[in-house]
């Protein structure tokens, strides 16, 4: 049998590069998808031995011409990892029309131009895997991020709300939900409020991206079929929901 074809928004570096080299690993044929470092993408094409191919997510003509390309070089897509995601930190009341724009167009907006174009095809062939991730912060809330919660509690939504629509038809949807992990997301966090984090963590330290990329690659198995709406918390216990 064919392996089965996985595509990755955000796929080239942080936890989606982890995730793209562990579908790799676990024998799906992996479309990393990039929107800005050229160079990175070529060394991940080359590392991995996987596709990477441009496209923002928040343009959603990129995004359908994307799904068609991927397609037609890889054949019909299985699992969908929406994964691409952005923070644009202000308390509201400093916050600018940008921030809010950017944010929403890439976290929330992303998941609809990436998902939509591949749901149709998904629920006609009669399977599918749809890995959202959210973050803990769109579940607890966080100071200085009310459009990146804003963001991730709509992933979460969106989540529920499409598992139920496909449940009949072999496609689950899932979401992973992270706390703080190693990644240059977190690079941008001063030392000190870092130090403070790590302290709220029971754990005692950050998470790895490859701790993430196991969750998504547990969700995304075909033997895993009936877990579906679910989110699933990796945050090394700061958060217990
Ligand atoms: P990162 O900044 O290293 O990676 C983000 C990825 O998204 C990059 O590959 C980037 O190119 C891509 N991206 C950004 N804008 C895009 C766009 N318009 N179109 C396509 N791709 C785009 O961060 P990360 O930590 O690896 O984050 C991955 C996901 O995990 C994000 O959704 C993030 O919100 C979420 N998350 C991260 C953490 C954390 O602590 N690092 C915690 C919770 C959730």
């Amino acid at each position: 049998m064919m392996s089965k074809v996985a595509v990755v928004t955000g796929g080239t570096r942080g936890i989606g590069h982890a995730v793209s080299a562990k579908l790799k690993a676990d024998g799906f044929r992996v479309a990393a998808l990039y929107v800005g470092n050229d160079e990175a993408a070529r060394q991940c094409r080359e590392e991995l031995e996987i596709l990477a191919l441009k496209c923002d997510v928040a343009e959603s003509l990129d995004c359908r011409n994307v799904i068609r390309e991927v397609e037609s070089l890889l054949g019909p897509i299985d699992v969908l990892v929406n994964n691409a995601g952005i923070t644009h930190d202000a308390a509201l009341h400093k916050m600018d029309d940008n921030a809010w724009d950017q944010v929403i167009r890439v976290d929330l907006n992303g998941l609809y131009n990436m998902t939509r174009p591949v749901i149709g095809g998904m629920r006609d062939r009669g399977y599918g895997r749809i890995i959202n991730i959210a973050s803990i912060n769109g579940q607890k809330g966080q100071f200085g991020q009310t459009n990146y919660a804003a963001a991730k509690a709509g992933v979460i939504g969106f989540t529920k709300a499409l598992a139920l629509e496909t449940a009949r038809k072999g496609v689950t949807v899932n979401a992973v939900s992270p706390g703080y992990v190693d990644t240059e997301m977190v690079a941008h966090v001063p030392a000190d409020v870092l130090e403070q984090i790590k302290a709220q963590i029971p754990v005692g330290r950050l998470g790895r991206a490859e701790e993430i990329a196991r969750c998504v690659a547990f969700l995304a198995s075909e033997e895993q079929g009936f877990i579906t709406g679910s989110t699933l918390t990796v945050n090394g216990g700061q958060y217990l929901v």
